[in-house]
């Protein structure tokens, strides 16, 4: 039949959007440039998609199906436990139901691969029964990715927390990096997340390759040391820029519609990603810190979390009203020149809208990709996992973005924040990241173009998978 001609991979997202959005694209280039179908096996907390996962599912073209393994339940975890660790445990405990998925998969379909995210290694043991080769797509940076080839080496050589070490430390081609800006799961070495990166670490060795979603002009220094002979690591891939293609019209909060009538270039589009969360008081001084910058603003607002920045990571949808948090009379005196729209926005059509000119960013690494393929800067407001080290690289090493600094209490002020953000909507330090963010933005077109530098790695991986 036609189906056991077809190669066919199995993907394993990871719970979190940052995951899935990025390995969907990978999906449909594999579908559309080298001719494979793919089925999505999404491991779960529930019975049913939250609605931020409805809307990217069911927007998938016919070649790419999906199935839901059966909910786990993790109500055994410790309360304070990382989002790393829960992760991990999805995934582990999703493995019968995962194996069972195989078995379906490979009577009718000639599975020639099986691809997971950062956190999904475990599942290399179900592909291995099938005799299927395991890959790894890693949505974040070739930096991240070196740290966690190292973290094995890094264990042994410092005994000491990361963030007791003097000097910052060097991975090869990259920044140098603070231990305190080492992404969360290297803060603690004794909590649980600490040891799960361990794990998959030593797990990244049985890869028959990484595809990495970063191109050589963003990240040239790590990419060539990871692609070294020396490296030990299994072959590495760049194949980024791999961003949502903005299929996602719904407009419900009108704010592209708002956006139409704003001049060019003129709104700071700010946002924390899917999972990020402020403090009261923290939303309180960025509300202000707006309105003080009197430039105009498209804010995606959340209730504020006192306890973890990532209060919404397994789903974006805020439980109360975030109206009710914002500052007494905020929305009526900032009516003219700025919109406030709860929980979710189309963001990629946000970036593709000629009236956005900046982008106040957690640095999650999808939204920081989508920022320099559409050539906006930011300002680097950091929150959790790997955004630290991201904000580094924007700031110091790419010259893109602007970084607010903390006041003595952890809290960045409405007058700092005013101050970035008129420096980069307005100031000649905007201009010159503007100019560079521009360069970038070009650059990621001619990678993903016909003969660019990430079309041909993934050419390079799908020969491999068919061959
Ligand atoms: N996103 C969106 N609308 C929102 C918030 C997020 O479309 O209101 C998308 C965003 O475009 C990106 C992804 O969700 O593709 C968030 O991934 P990222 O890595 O930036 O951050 P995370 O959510 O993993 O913290």
């Amino acid at each position: 039949s036609k189906n056991l001609q077809t190669p066919h991979v199995i993907i394993l997202p990871t719970p979190g959007m940052g995951h899935l959005i990025p390995l969907i694209e990978l999906a449909k280039r594999l579908v559309s440039h080298h001719g494979f179908t793919i089925t999505f096996t999404i491991p779960t907390e529930t019975d049913s998609p939250s609605k931020a996962q409805k809307l990217v599912l069911d927007s998938l073209p016919k070649s790419i199906s999906y199935m839901f393994l059966s909910p786990v339940d993790l109500s055994d975890l410790p309360s304070d436990h990382k989002i790393e660790t829960r992760i991990s445990h999805t995934v582990t405990r999703s493995l019968s139901s995962l194996y069972d998925s195989f078995k379906l998969i490979t009577s009718t379909h000639r599975v020639v691969s099986f691809v997971v995210d950062l956190f999904g290694t475990d599942g290399f043991d179900v592909a291995k029964e099938f005799n299927v080769k395991p890959y790894i797509f890693f949505p974040s940076t070739a930096m991240l990715l070196s740290l966690i080839l190292h973290f094995p080496k890094l264990d042994q050589d410092y005994t000491c927390e990361y963030r007791d070490v003097p000097a910052p430390i060097q991975l090869p081609g990259c920044v140098p990096i603070n231990g305190t800006d080492l992404f969360d799961p290297a803060q603690d070495k004794k909590n649980e997340a600490y040891k799960w990166i361990l794990h998959h670490a030593e797990r990244y060795k049985l890869a028959e390759g990484i595809m990495v979603n970063s191109f050589d002009d963003l990240e040239p220094g790590p990419i060539k040391a990871l692609k070294g002979a020396e490296s030990g690591n299994p072959p590495v891939y760049p194949v980024g820029p791999l961003i949502r293609t903005g299929d996602d019209v719904s407009d419900l909060s009108g704010c592209l519609k708002w956006l139409d009538d704003q001049p060019h270039g003129s709104v700071l589009f700010a946002s924390f990603g899917s999972g990020g969360t402020l403090s009261g008081e923290q939303l309180t001084e960025l509300a202000l810190g707006l309105e003080m910058s009197q430039q105009r603003f498209l804010w995606i607002v959340r209730s504020p979390s006192d306890k973890v920045a990532n209060a919404t990571y397994f789903n974006p949808q805020s439980i109360k009203d975030p109206f009710d948090f914002l500052p007494k009379g905020f929305i009526e005196r900032t009516k003219n020149h700025g919109l406030v729209v709860p929980s979710w926005a189309p963001q990629v059509q946000v970036f593709s809208h000629v009236s956005t000119g900046g982008f106040l960013s957690h640095c999650g690494w999808n939204s920081t990709l989508e920022s320099v393929v559409h050539g906006i800067p930011l300002i680097a407001w950091p929150l959790f996992a790997e955004q630290k080290m991201n904000a580094l690289m924007l700031t110091e090493d790419l010259k893109v973005a602007l970084r607010p600094k903390a006041n003595e209490q952890g809290i960045i002020g409405r007058d700092e924040i005013s101050r970035v953000v008129k420096g980069l909507m307005q100031g000649e330090e905007g201009k010159r990241l503007r100019f560079k963010m521009r360069n970038l933005k070009d650059a990621s077109a001619g990678v993903l173009a016909e003969n660019g530098s990430s079309s041909k790695a993934l050419a390079e991986v799908a020969n491999k998978l068919t061959a």
